[in-house]
């Protein structure tokens, strides 16, 4: 499956991801970045898997994150975010 990936430290906050898929991002009052609902951290990355349908309206999360830090790869490991 899919691999929706969030490179969280870099995130500024600025609710661009919310906005675009609220289905799949929030906001975390504690620390003011987003989260990925229902992902688990690996490394320095959170990520989970999504369905080939859930891919576009995480491609319109990513579109609107100023500092490019959600990503998408394919079952092969290829970055297929803006495909
Ligand atoms: S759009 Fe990017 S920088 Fe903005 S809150 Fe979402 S992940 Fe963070």
């Amino acid at each position: 499956m899919p691999k929706l990936i969030h490179f969280r430290d870099t995130c500024i906050g600025c609710n661009g991801c919310v906005e675009a898929a609220p289905q799949y991002w929030e906001m975390n009052d504690a620390d003011g970045k987003a989260d990925m609902q229902l992902s688990k951290k690996k490394g320095n990355v959170h990520q989970r898997e999504i369905m080939d349908i859930e891919i576009d309206c995480n491609r319109c999360a990513a579109l609107a994150c100023p500092m490019n830090i959600i990503k998408i790869y394919g079952d092969n490991g290829k970055d297929i975010t803006n495909d």
